[in-house]
């Protein structure tokens, strides 16, 4: 990873996570305590640089961005305009078409993982390492012991298509979701 970063460089960064701020600023993460959405993409920006040393400013942008489109009112012209087309064609990449059933959103997530670029697959990994971490740390209260194990497998259909994207990032989150499968075994809940 190069450790040479301009002022353009950090501008952006900060510009996407005052946006992400804004648009999320209402949004609450689905855990007891009901802590701040923007939590999860400072988080998912966070592992990418941390974890996996994926140093590529566009996608640690797309990262805090990751859920604006999906979640927010935000829409893809703003996040081009604002933010360029590179950044908004890696959001494009990891935003579900909401107007699809569920199920048919999740199976898609799954087919689509392989042909994903490079940084969209980071924000994959970082995304669902994040989540996972909170089903094992800080699920939603009103989740049964078969939803979470359905979630954390669904995850897991989904990072081992992008297998070999990054290791350390792939080691982090194959190591939390051992350690919430086998939470799940031992408290039964
Ligand atoms: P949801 O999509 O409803 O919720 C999971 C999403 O919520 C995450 O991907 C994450 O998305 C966000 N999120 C916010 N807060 C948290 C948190 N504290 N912990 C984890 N995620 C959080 O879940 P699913 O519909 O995918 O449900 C999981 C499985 O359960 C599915 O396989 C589904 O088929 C099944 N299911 C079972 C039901 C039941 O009652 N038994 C009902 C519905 C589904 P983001 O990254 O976008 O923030
Ligand atoms: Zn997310």
């Amino acid at each position: 990873m190069s450790d040479s970063y301009s002022h353009a460089d950090i501008a952006l960064i900060l510009k996407a996570l005052k946006f992400a701020a804004e648009k999320h600023k209402h949004q609450r993460r689905k855990d007891a305590a009901e802590s701040p959405y923007i939590n999860h993409p400072i988080e998912v920006a966070e592992k990418i640089w941390n974890v996996g040393e994926h140093g590529d400013v566009n996608t640690i942008c797309a990262a805090l961005l990751h859920d604006t489109v999906e979640d927010t009112d935000a829409t893809f012209e703003e996040v081009d305009r604002l933010f360029g087309k590179v950044i908004g064609d890696m959001v494009r990449e990891v935003t579900d078409d909401k107007s699809l059933p569920k199920a048919v959103r999740k199976q898609k997530q799954v087919e689509h993982a392989p042909h994903l670029s490079l940084g969209a697959k980071h924000i994959k990994l970082g995304d669902k390492t994040s989540n996972v971490k909170d089903i094992h740390n800080t699920p939603p209260p009103n989740w049964s012991k078969e939803r979470k194990v359905e979630y954390l497998n669904w995850t897991e259909s989904i990072v081992s298509t992008i297998s070999g994207t990054n290791p350390k990032m792939e080691k982090v989150y194959f190591e939390i979701l051992t350690a919430a499968r086998q939470s799940l075994e031992n408290d039964g809940k």
